[in-house]
């Protein structure tokens, strides 16, 4: 053994984990302390409900299933085949779309399916900047979608709004095959009719990329892209509070070549546990209940903005429209490398990120994202996210002050209590 536990209190049974690597026990210990100890607000990140987690640590872990359901290269997957249909139909059901594969193992590969299924390499794509709160998947540079295409990138307005008349402008001029929409940190309401209009337009089809916000329309706090893109990426992991994983969705005409590109194209053995995962989670968010959870988040992100506002701090963009927000520390004279680290040392843990224009190095940053869809799960309402934020200014505006750090993490320590996780 390593050290001590102080909090074991656990929900997963570990017992078989504990008799044959207490390390790994251990370890897994110590990271459920972790997260119930801290303030969750990267924006990416959620908590899985335990149905979830014990269909992943299935025996379904242990098939061979390659292939669609009754289109198996292996047999004894009559079972395998109910549950991935299940995930299948009700992914379908939650975002009114006609096709749905649930075997991405990620939303990059979702995302690596689309680009092999659609495009040829040299084929032009038009898709958000990733320091303007794009996703690496979509054409950066250091991906292989930057590498083997044709990529040209529209990003946001000093107000942190797209500019649809410049996208526009970008799609006449290069003739893209696919315009991609959907990003990773934007925190305006993305017009998925507006971005339709403008691929009919150039003859493109139209993608979203609804990794973050996928909770949101589910939830229905966010307009859906059904009946407007032809084809709709997500991950399952997000707001979606699902396993880690991807799914594509698609109109019935791109079906086919959709399928093929994930297998054979890219991927060998579907995860049909992690699919079992999916198959709950999509049965959770079809749940009246998740309505309630979807328009919470965005309750307790406008109230954590306003909380930061109020604080004197600005947020790129102002009042956020979803689940998150760029702090922009540039007045501050702080750095957002070195906010996140203090927010760290008070039990608050988030990302540094770009923010339009940025001065400082994409490793440096001037900005923090937050999110609320993790706090949202946990129980948080709108006074303790007020609460979040007042600890957030606190700790930038004393963060060489280690006494103040001190009381600050105790604070954020009394709220975790307050709404136990697991
Ligand atoms: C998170 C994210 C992805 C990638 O998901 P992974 O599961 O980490 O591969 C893709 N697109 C967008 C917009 C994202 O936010």
């Amino acid at each position: 053994m390593i050290g001590t536990i102080t909090d074991k209190r656990i929900n997963m049974d570990l017992d078989k984990v504990r008799e044959i690597d207490s390390d790994v026990a251990y370890y897994i210990d110590e990271e459920l302390e972790r997260q119930q100890n801290t303030i969750e607000l990267i924006a990416s990140e959620n908590f899985t409900s335990p149905a979830v987690m014990q269909a992943c640590g299935s025996v379904l872990t242990n098939k061979y299933a390659e292939g669609k359901p009754h289109k198996r290269y292996y047999n004894g997957c009559e079972v395998i085949d109910k549950i991935e249909e299940l995930a299948q139909k009700r992914a379908c059901e939650l975002f009114r779309m006609d096709h749905a594969n649930v075997q991405p193992h990620s939303g990059a590969q979702a995302n690596m399916a689309v680009f092999f299924a659609l495009l040829k390499h040299g084929d032009s794509v038009l898709s958000m900047d990733l320091s303007n709160g794009g996703h690496l998947s979509h054409g950066s540079p250091v991906n292989f979608s930057g590498m083997y295409f044709n990529v040209t990138q529209y990003g946001v307005d000093e107000n942190g709004c797209i500019d649809y008349d410049n996208v526009r402008e970008m799609a006449l001029q290069c003739k893209p095959k696919l315009i991609i929409c959907g990003a990773s940190n934007y925190s305006k309401i993305i017009d998925f009719k507006r971005f339709r209009e403008i691929a009919d337009e150039v003859g493109a089809i139209l993608m979203a990329d609804i990794a973050h916000i996928a909770g949101l329309i589910a939830g229905g706090v966010h307009p859906s892209p059904a009946g407007y893109a032809q084809i709709v990426t997500t991950t399952t992991h997000k707001t979606l509070r699902g396993p880690r994983g991807g799914i594509i969705m698609c109109d019935e005409e791109y079906a086919a070549a959709i399928d093929k590109a994930v297998f054979p194209g890219i991927q060998g053995g579907p995860l049909e546990h992690i699919i079992a995962g999916k198959a709950v989670a999509l049965k959770e968010a079809l749940q009246p209940s998740f309505k309630e959870y979807a328009a919470q988040i965005v309750k307790n992100a406008k109230a954590m903005a306003q909380g930061l506002l109020d604080n004197g701090l600005d947020i790129v963009g102002g009042m956020t429209e979803n689940h998150l927000m760029t702090l922009d520390l540039r007045k501050t004279g702080k750095t957002g490398k070195d906010m996140a680290n203090v927010l760290e040392r008070v039990g608050i843990t988030a990302n540094k990120n770009t923010v339009p224009n940025d001065p400082q190095s994409p490793f440096v940053t001037s900005g923090i994202r937050l999110g609320a869809a993790a706090m949202t799960t946990r129980g948080f309402k709108e006074d303790d996210m007020r609460e979040v934020a007042r600890i957030i200014a606190e700790a930038i505006k004393n963060s060489d002050d280690e006494q103040i750090l001190d009381e600050l993490r105790q604070d954020s320590l009394k709220l975790c209590k307050k709404y136990p996780l697991y």
